[in-house]
């Protein structure tokens, strides 16, 4: 199937209105990526960001514009090359990160928006911040005049079923429900950024607003 047909099948499951579709151009070249923006999608994901810096001027050469969103690890010393693309960074697991974050963000005269990225499946992923610590790590945060905290990102363990993810996205919604209730200051939590081609269907049942689709889009990556 064609990409504009992809997004249509996803269009028909999930309300795009109502849960933010971020298409994953992550090794997909800048032509898919206009096709994906002229079938409407409107915010982009890449993981790293050597491929967002060399995307974004073929973007912008074309003239459209796409929110891009960096969902992969940051490296302390690619922040300063992310900040002034990035519209959202899912991918913040430290506050050291968070600080590094907040300077170039601050010399930008720029408001950094970012989600926490929490590792929920401990052992398969090295990167995110333990459940057990997001909440604290989350007021850090809070202290960080150029970061504003926007809300949580995980990656659930692959499975081949994707019901099994299930209670692993229902605990991740209460988390996500726990840092609302701590109303910290100079946050705006509204993201629930949890789902990917195989199982968002069931991280929307189970309150995700923001999906990272990129495979059920682009078809698979050749690396
Ligand atoms: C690659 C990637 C995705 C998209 O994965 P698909 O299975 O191709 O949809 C989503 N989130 C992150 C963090 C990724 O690195």
């Amino acid at each position: 199937m064609s990409i504009v047909q992809n997004i249509a099948e996803i269009k028909k499951k999930i309300d795009i209105n109502k849960v933010k579709l971020v298409a994953v151009t992550k090794n997909h070249s800048a032509t898919a990526m206009l096709e994906a923006i002229a079938a409407g999608v409107t915010s982009v994901g890449e993981n790293r960001v050597q491929e967002m810096l060399l995307k974004h001027p073929e973007i912008l050469a074309a003239g459209k514009q796409v929110e891009w969103h960096l969902i992969g690890h940051l490296q302390t010393n690619k922040v300063r090359q992310a900040v002034p693309l990035a519209d959202l960074i899912h991918s913040v697991d430290s506050e050291r990160l968070a600080v590094e974050i907040n300077k170039a963000a601050g010399k930008l005269g720029k408001r950094q928006d970012v989600l926490l990225q929490v590792n929920v499946a401990d052992e398969e992923s090295k990167f995110g911040i333990e459940p057990g610590q997001a909440l604290q790590l989350a007021k850090q945060l809070s202290q960080l005049e150029h970061v504003r905290l926007c809300g949580l990102m995980t990656i659930a363990p692959y499975a081949e079923d994707p019901e099994t993810a299930r209670p692993v996205f229902r605990e991740f919604y209460q988390l996500f429900g726990e840092l609302k209730s701590l109303q910290l200051a100079n946050t705006d939590i509204r993201w629930l950024s949890m789902g990917m081609t195989n199982d968002y269907l069931v991280a929307v049942e189970e309150g995700a607003n923001m999906v990272r689709i990129g495979t059920g889009i682009f078809g698979s990556r050749q690396y």
